[in-house]
Formats: structure tokens, sequence, C-alpha cells
């Protein structure tokens, strides 16, 4: 068994910047699970799937197979084989992902990956039900918020510092109605688990943050 660290929280509140730089200063794998479900979400996009059709999405989700490789320390996720990291990070993939996650048995199918990753690694896995359903006996759990505002800023100038156009209402908007799929939904909501740590990172830097959590790590390693 490796040591096993769960970041959960709402989308944007900084779990991918955190848990990859923590991972590279810990030694450890960084297990992205977002990226698992957004592999999902594009597989139904580009085969016409509608995401609300939860049947369709169920038994569609059958023909995905879904695979982590690492190059260099970084994840790359892998959809029946093809690499597609870069194909996941947009609007309409967020969007499908948000929808079809929802689904038990898209949860279902992702489920022995992610734990098979920390049963052989010392992990920092984030996403939205890694400290209550996947590792519930994770070493270090930390929940992590930011407002929605904070979290809308920073969404904002990442799209700003891509060149990329953006309307910061739209993502507030956004960030409001993914927090509320990811909330509501029957099957794993997002929540804090009761043994988790809270850390509301509205105003703390990134170094303060990572510095933070890797104090949490060492006390337990
Ligand atoms: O973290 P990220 O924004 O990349 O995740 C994309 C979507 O996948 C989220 O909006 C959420 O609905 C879903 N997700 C999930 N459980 C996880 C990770 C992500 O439901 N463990």
């Amino acid at each position: 068994m490796g040591f096993n660290v769960a970041i959960d929280g709402p989308a944007g509140a900084g779990k991918s910047t955190i848990a990859k730089r923590l991972a590279k200063e810990l030694g450890f794998i960084y297990v992205d699970t977002g990226a698992m479900y957004r592999a999902i979400g594009l597989y139904m996009m580009n085969n016409g799937i509608d995401g609300a059709d939860e049947e369709a999405v169920s038994s569609k989700v059958e023909d995905v197979v879904v695979s982590l490789a690492y190059e260099d320390g970084t994840q790359k996720v892998l959809l029946n084989g093809e690499d597609v990291s870069g194909l996941i990070r947009t609007e309409k993939v967020s969007a499908m992902a948000s929808q079809t996650s929802a689904y038990r048995k898209v949860r279902e199918h992702l489920l022995d990956l992610q734990r098979d990753m920390a049963k052989n690694n010392d992990v920092l896995m984030d996403g939205r039900d890694i400290g209550t359903t996947i590792l519930p006996n994770a070493d270090v759990k930390i929940y992590l918020t930011a407002s929605v505002e904070e979290r809308a800023r920073r969404r904002y100038e990442e799209y700003l510092l891509k060149g990329e156009a953006a309307d910061l209402e739209e993502i507030k908007e956004d960030i409001r109605t993914r927090d509320h799929n990811d909330m509501t939904r029957a099957v794993s909501p997002l929540k804090k688990a009761d043994d988790a740590i809270e850390v509301d990172t509205s105003h703390m830097t990134v170094d303060e943050v990572v510095d933070h959590i890797k104090n949490l790590c060492k006390e337990r390693m």
C-alpha cells in the first residue's frame, strides 16, 4: 500500500495546480481523476451521445477503456489507447463530464483504475469523491475550497494568459452549475469527508497552500 493523499474540492479551487506541485516535491505520482471523467465525456461527445441520456451513456461506457501513462512525471490520459490529454480541457468537454460523471455506471467504470493506482504507488489523487468513496483510508485528506468569485477570477486569468476570449460572468455561472451538479448528484456527491482538513485558498498563494499541505503530509509520513 502506498502513501495516499486525497484532495477533493469544487471546480477551480486549485486542486490540480497544488497537487501537481506537491507530487513533484514529495516524489509522488499525481493522479488527476477529473481527466478520466473528461476522457469519458469526450468519447460520448465524439459518438454523438446525449449527455442527459443516462441509459445511452451507461451502455456506451462499456466500450471505453481509460488508462493513464506518465511521461517525465506528467500524466497523460489515454482513451482507448489514444492520448487525448490535449483535447479534454474545453468548456464543451467540461460540461459533458459534469453531466456524465453523475451516472453510477460511469463512476463504477473508473473505480478500480483509481483504487489500483493508489494501492501500488505513493499518490496524490485529486477529484470530488476521493476522500469519501475511492480512498476512505487515505493517509491525508484535504478539502480544498475557495469562493466562487475567486475561482472564477482565476479561471478567467488562465484564459487570458492563453490568449483566449473569456467572459467572467459566464465562467461564474459555469462554476455554479458544475458545483451544483457535483454536490447534488445521488452517487458519490462532492462533500468534505468527516476526517478531511479543509483549506480555503481564497486568500492564499500557491506557495502557501503547497507548504501547508506538505507539512500536513510530513506529519503523517
Ligand atoms: O476536476 P475536473 O474539473 O477536471 O473534472 C471534470 C468533471 O468530472 C467535474 O466537473 C466533475 O463533475 C467530474 N469529476 C467527478 N469526480 C471526480 C473528478 C471529477 O465527478 N473524482
